[in-house]
């Protein structure tokens, strides 16, 4: 890279950058991100002091002005000065996607419980940044979540979450040697159809250097005016939802490869785990590192995945727990993720249920990273399922079992069915190399990996469907959808 070039970058990163966001009250992105820099090779002890003071200032202010925690904290007899190590919060219980949808107006601090009908009429989207935010008596936002299944989650913020979804996304690109200010496209949640105003557009390309594209519903068409887009631009991130990043790499594959002289640093897929068969996808279109941010939007990026493949927690802005629970009518379902936000919040949250099954462990990478990992992340709740004999089987299992040379060219697309029995239904669409071979392989394969109650419907479609969203669903779990 030349030197006006560097400059432009420096000047975007150090200056415009943090200064449009200062003024949607997403603050001290800069300070926050060179402090996460030192953190994230503090010992694990001091990390874990670090937590436990931020956890106890939470639950102290919680107490005094979260009406939903006054309540709960009360009912079980809990006083802010009980937290005494980090796993006393185990005292308090999980919090479900049903009680914030039931219960988020009381969930906001009092002290700002008078902006919540400011938010609430506002005739934006929700989730849409508030401009001069800090030099406004209301500043709340109105957010909500795309809940995969049932009502959407609403949530307020006041640009603190957002600011800390840029300080670690700032992280994460400091990891594969990007810094702050480098060129970048992100395929965003919106359709072609639903792009933002031009304006906002250009003011992101010109103040922050981002190229938005768009990331939902793309057929070839799409996927070509993005190419020609991101063949202009020369990003060094290439961001997006793993669906769209996945498409968009299939689809570069298919015409022949990158052309020579533009190559990413790094693709960081965002909003669903990156597939083993994705990740090889993206390596072989875009012949870069490819990363994964996991979290939601109610509590932010809560982890991502550095240069030796290890999710590292952002251990230093929440507690993230893995406990057995186990669900209704179901037996135990592993260890389920809980985050618990601690830095100053209006509405902060204790022990989410994220609805996803993985493990936590201290740090070994040899990144030199001390941050926690989060290891066998198996995905959602409702895609996992265990047989009849109590074996986790987590989308990636399908992914492999499909995507594995020895059905190469045989199968298009299919789709895992759990039926309500805890049967297996698949169904594939087939593609032209696919015979005799193929379906005993696959017998073959669910027999290994299933006890023998286990039934099997193998059906041939000759389509299947995406849903409305224009994404495939590749596992369906019917006993879950129905509960
Ligand atoms: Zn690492």
């Amino acid at each position: 890279m030349n030197y006006p070039q560097r400059l432009h970058e420096a000047v975007i990163g150090r200056i415009t950058f943090p200064l449009t966001n200062y003024l949607f009250n997403r603050k001290n992105i800069l300070s926050d991100f060179h402090a996460l820099q030192k953190s994230e090779h503090l010992s694990i002890e001091l990390l874990r002091e670090l937590q436990l003071a931020r956890l106890r200032e939470t639950i102290t202010s919680a107490d005094k002005y979260v009406p939903y925690y006054t309540r709960v904290f009360k009912e079980i007899g809990l006083r802010p000065g009980d937290i005494k190590q980090i796993e006393d919060i185990n005292r308090i219980p999980p919090l479900s996607r049903e009680d914030v949808i039931n219960h988020h107006k009381d969930m906001v601090d009092v002290r700002m419980q008078s902006s919540v009908p400011f938010a609430d009429n506002s005739p934006k989207e929700p989730g849409a940044p508030l401009p001069f935010a800090p030099f406004r008596r209301h500043r709340l936002i109105k957010n909500t979540s795309s809940g995969s299944t049932g009502a959407p989650t609403v949530f307020y913020e006041d640009g603190s979450r957002t600011a800390m979804n840029w300080v670690h996304e700032l992280r994460l690109k400091n990891w594969f040697g990007v810094r702050p200010g480098a060129k970048e496209a992100r395929m965003t949640r919106l359709s072609v159809d639903y792009m933002p105003k031009s304006s906002v557009v250009q003011l992101r390309w010109m103040l922050w250097h981002q190229l938005i594209l768009p990331g939902v519903n793309l057929d070839d068409e799409h996927y070509s005016v993005c190419l020609k887009n991101i063949l202009k631009f020369k990003p060094e991130i290439l961001w997006g939802f793993t669906s769209a990043l996945a498409g968009l790499a299939e689809y570069v594959n298919r015409s022949g490869g990158l052309p020579d002289g533009y190559r990413p640093k790094v693709v960081v897929g965002w909003a669903a785990p990156v597939y083993d068969h994705e990740e090889k996808l993206m390596k072989e279109a875009f012949q870069c590192s490819v990363t994964n941010i996991y979290g939601a939007r109610e509590v932010g990026h809560i982890a991502a995945k550095c240069p030796r493949g290890s999710f590292h927690i952002n251990q230093e802005n929440m507690i993230v727990e893995a406990v057995s629970l186990s669900a209704e009518g179901v037996e135990q379902t592993g260890q389920e993720i809980l985050v618990t936000t601690i830095d100053p919040s209006p509405m902060p949250f204790i022990r989410y249920r994220m609805g996803d099954v993985g493990e936590i462990v201290d740090s070994d990478c040899s990144c030199g990273r001390t941050l926690q990992v989060l290891s066998n992340l198996l995905g959602r709740t409702g895609e996992i399922f265990q047989t009849k004999e109590g074996r986790m089987i987590s989308p990636n299992f399908w992914c492999r079992t499909f995507m594995s040379g020895k059905v190469s060219g045989a199968i298009k697309r299919f789709q895992i069915i759990y039926t309500r029995t805890r049967d297996l239904r698949i169904l594939v669409e087939r593609d032209s190399g696919y015979n005799e071979d193929t379906e005993r392989y696959i017998h073959e394969t669910i027999a290994r990996n299933f006890s023998p109650e286990t039934e099997l419907e193998l059906e041939y479609v000759a389509k299947i469907h995406p849903e409305v969203s224009g994404k495939y669903q590749m596992v369906v779990n019917e006993a879950r959808n129905e509960a």
